[in-house]
């Protein structure tokens, strides 16, 4: 992992459309044009730092025949370079100032197309299928970080055909999708991300690199989507109930914070086989447990309820 602020990235020679965004100045510039005012609850950060940019760009390993997904394109920054590198970018923006400005920073970039909606309510799976023939896409963005877990998981869960999702998070968000058990960081959200993907962070990246600059530390980060999940489970979706109940209760032990979840219903006694037959001690707590070991978990649990 690299430190941005350190690495100077090289500048590569091509014909292509330069960008035009990427710092301060011109950002400025645009924002005024247009008398733009940031929207705190769209969670506007706008980037200003083409080291990081590049760096982004290159962590997605967009190909010339790549159709990319940019969640959220602000003022057409990033966008601006994953056009350059991608055969087609699709850009979903929620706020309806920032349209003007796009058609305008874009203007030229004719592999671009903008609509504007809510992510979370926009059909992925048949962007996919009008824009890229059904075949996976790549998404990157900048996220807003107010609904960084529900696009991840949203974009998983949906089954949308995908490659790789690229992109900047809150740090602590980063370090929780990467780690494994033993970590204070460890939770549900490292299990539901590393069942579809394998997680990688690609850089620490500071406020100074943003507009305004958030109050919280960033990182990029890399979820490569995996053909077939790393562990079998035959029922997916008790899996991430017992995963759910025990993170719930973290300071309980699994026995107890299974017992007590709202959404299973076995007994004490079976919980407690269970737990045995995984090889675990009685008082074994949730966070200790591997993806693996929930997934065996929930394979002896599904054959209890048969
Ligand atoms: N990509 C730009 C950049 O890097 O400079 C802007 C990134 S900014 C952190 C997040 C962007 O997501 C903003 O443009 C914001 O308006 C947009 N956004 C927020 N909520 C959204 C949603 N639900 N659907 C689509 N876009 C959203």
């Amino acid at each position: 992992m690299d430190d941005l602020r350190e690495n100077e990235a090289e500048d590569e020679e091509d014909d292509m459309k330069e960008p035009t965004l990427g710092n301060p100045q011109n950002t400025i510039e645009v924002l005024q044009k247009y008398n733009f005012i940031f929207q705190k609850k769209y969670g506007q950060n706008f980037l200003i730092d083409t080291h990081v940019l590049d760096k982004i760009v290159r962590a997605a390993q967009i190909e010339p025949d790549d159709c990319v997904l940019e969640i959220g394109p602000g003022i057409g920054t990033m966008t601006q370079y994953l056009s350059r590198a991608a055969k087609k970018v699709i850009a979903v923006e929620i706020d309806r100032a920032l349209i003007p400005i796009l058609e305008d920073t874009l203007g030229g970039y004719d592999n671009v197309k903008i609509i504007n909606e809510d992510v979370l309510k926009t059909d992925i799976a048949r962007l996919a299928e009008e824009e890229n023939g059904g075949e996976p896409l790549k998404v990157v963005a900048n996220l807003p970080y107010y609904i960084t877990t529900p696009i991840i998981m949203g974009l998983f869960e949906s089954g949308v055909p995908l490659r790789s999702i690229t992109v900047m998070v809150q740090k602590e968000v980063a370090d929780r999708m990467q780690t494994g058990p033993g970590s204070k960081d460890y939770g549900a959200l490292s299990l539901a991300v590393q069942y579809y993907a394998k997680p990688y962070i690609v850089a620490n990246v500071p406020p100074n690199c943003f507009m305004p600059r958030p109050k919280v530390g960033s990182a990029v980060i890399r979820l490569e989507r995996y053909q077939k999940p790393p562990v079998r489970t035959e029922d997916e979706r008790l899996m991430f109930r017992l995963i759910r109940a025990s993170f719930n209760q973290r300071r309980k032990t699994l026995a107890n914070g299974l017992k007590n979840s709202p959404e299973l219903d076995f007994t004490k006694e079976e919980i407690e086989s269970a737990i045995g037959q995984l090889g675990r001690e009685p008082g074994v707590r949730g966070e200790a447990l591997t993806l693996e070991e929930f997934a065996n978990l929930t394979n002896i649990l599904y054959n209890i309820n048969k």
